[in-house]
């Protein structure tokens, strides 16, 4: 927007006066960006970095730019506190992060330097498992970082390192590769010095007084939240341990899931997560993902392609999501029919032909071809009046989440699901949870019965119904963090509910049993 064109005729005309009008306007100018940067709750998609400040030329992000015009069902505006938060970590960032002169004064080996980056804490999240898994536990650290005023930073090795823009404006998330535990961090060695788990496993082994906990260097720990974590690392989702765990500057956080639903339990979050999400709680993944994750320049290349040439034109179209975790007990032809089902009974693809039906785009993301020829070869072509297109991105037959090409098209298949109109996902899947949560489309989740629960069940009469919103599921929650018998969460009631597709597992909702967004 031109400032000249919305200012008086008297300032921008020839006046003898010029150089009083020009500073005039110039302080009207800075001021009018200042309030709307310091109060506005300004939409999140359009800017260059994720909030503020200008982009260096090497850095970029044309997703940020233009993926408002390809998110259809997204929350236009971040709560005002929320976005003051974000604004605040932004500064953080700058001031701490590894770029700053402070940070070279930091030093998780104890030479802490009080004077300059002293007030400086971190968390370094280390990636496990899948790029779902990987992007839901990235979440989770940094809603933790924004809570306990730390700066998050990221160990991306080669396999992640091209997929998203950096986030946070004039600095950078990448650990540095001189890290002192850089090459540890996964290691058994280091999880058994130096993760919290383990020091309150020894602590309680000697029987010593939890008042006196210290760590190996008093200055990192780490945080092992994995799905096969410990019963002592869980307790790191216990109030009582914070107020120890807030004093040691350097956090390593290992997480594959979405643990936020564990961070609304607790007190000492509570009141900030209330300011922070006043009426969204349902919401909460799709405005921090969407936020901290812009495709970088090269994955948005390759989600902008595919669109526009197979799913732009369609009227509608239509994400199925197809992962299958064990193909013994459901193999491909009973999850075909589980598939179809759905989307037949629940009217998503017309089960005949139909005279008035729109044009329709289905995207097929699966690790395998199979399902794609399948539901090409059901729907293909015309159906009535409205055309039925099938496509698929990407087949890479199996995982192999160590290669930067393979995460970069899982990421490109996630992106794309996300720009979906309706959705249907396979239930448990991580990468169903991102696709659903970055678009804010609630999706229909298909779940297999367990046969040994459902003897009775046919194998290909999955289960299909609608997500009640669009939060991720924990997966793994501590059993502390359960909700009680009468379905109110052991902490906040109404925060946290069992999931559809994981009866063991949390998510977040607004009120009991609601739908929402
Ligand atoms: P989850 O295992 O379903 O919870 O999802 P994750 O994303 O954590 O792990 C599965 C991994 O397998 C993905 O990250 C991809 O590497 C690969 N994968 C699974 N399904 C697809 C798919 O539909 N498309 C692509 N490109 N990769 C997939």
């Amino acid at each position: 927007m031109g400032l000249g064109k919305r200012l008086p005729e008297f300032i921008t005309g020839s006046s003898a006066n010029k150089f009083t009008v020009t500073a005039a306007a110039a302080f009207i100018a800075l001021s009018l960006v200042l309030i709307a940067t310091v109060c506005s709750p300004i939409s999140y998609f359009p800017l260059k970095f994720a909030l503020s400040g200008s982009t260096p030329p090497e850095q970029t992000c044309e997703s940020r730019e233009q993926r408002s015009s390809y998110l259809k069902h997204r929350t236009p505006e971040l709560p005002p506190y929320l976005l003051s938060k974000l604004q605040a970590y932004e500064r953080r960032h700058r001031r701490c992060g590894p770029l700053s002169e402070s940070f070279n004064t930091t030093s998780p080996l104890g030479t802490h330097n009080d004077s300059a980056g002293g007030d400086c804490k971190f968390v370094v999240y280390t990636p496990s498992q899948g790029l779902g898994n990987r992007i839901l536990g990235l979440t989770s650290t940094f809603l933790f970082a924004l809570l306990t005023d730390r700066v998050l930073l990221v160990d991306f090795s080669a396999d992640m390192g091209e997929l998203f823009c950096e986030p946070f404006p004039n600095s950078t998330w990448l650990l540095p590769g001189n890290f002192p535990f850089k090459s540890d961090l996964y290691g058994g060695w280091f999880r058994d010095v130096y993760s919290y788990g383990k020091l309150l496993e020894k602590k309680e082994k000697t029987a010593s007084d939890s008042s006196s906990s210290s760590s190996p260097n008093s200055t990192l720990l780490q945080i092992f939240l994995d799905d096969k974590y410990s019963e002592y690392d869980k307790l790191f989702f216990k109030d009582e341990n914070q107020g120890f765990l807030e004093k040691i500057p350097w956090l390593v956080l290992i997480s594959d899931g979405y643990f936020i639903p564990c961070l609304f339990q607790m007190q000492t979050f509570r009141s900030e997560l209330e300011k922070l999400f006043p009426n969204n709680k349902s919401t909460v993944f799709h405005q921090l993902g969407n936020y901290l994750l812009a495709p970088s320049n090269q994955a948005w290349s390759l989600i902008t392609k595919f669109y526009d040439a197979h799913l732009a034109k369609a009227e509608q179209r239509i994400g199925i999501q197809i992962r299958v975790f064990d193909p013994q007990a459901t193999p491909t032809p009973v999850v075909m029919k589980q598939i179809l089902s759905c989307t037949e009974t629940r009217r998503i693809l017309p089960r005949s032909r139909q005279s008035n039906e729109t044009s329709k785009a289905v995207l097929v993301a699966s690790l395998s071809s199979e399902f794609y020829e399948g539901i090409k070869n059901r729907y293909g072509g015309r159906s009535g009046g409205g055309e039925i297109g099938v496509y698929q991105a990407s087949h890479e037959e199996t995982q192999q989440s160590y290669k930067s090409s393979h995460n970069m098209k899982a990421w490109a298949d996630m992106y794309l699901l996300s720009m979906s109109d309706v959705l249907v996902t396979s239930g448990m899947s991580t990468f169903g949870y991102v696709a659903a949560g970055i678009g804010g489309v609630r999706p229909w989740i298909v779940t297999f019965p367990d046969p040994k629960d459902h003897p009775d069940v046919p194998g290909w009469a999955a289960v299909c119904e609608r997500a009640v919103n669009v939060e991720p599921c924990f997966h793994f929650p501590p059993w502390f963090a359960y909700p009680d018998e009468q379905g109110t969460a052991s902490g906040g009631a109404g925060l946290v509910n069992r999931c559809e597709d994981v009866p063991w597992g949390l998510k977040l909702v607004d009120g009991l049993n609601k739908t929402e967004l």
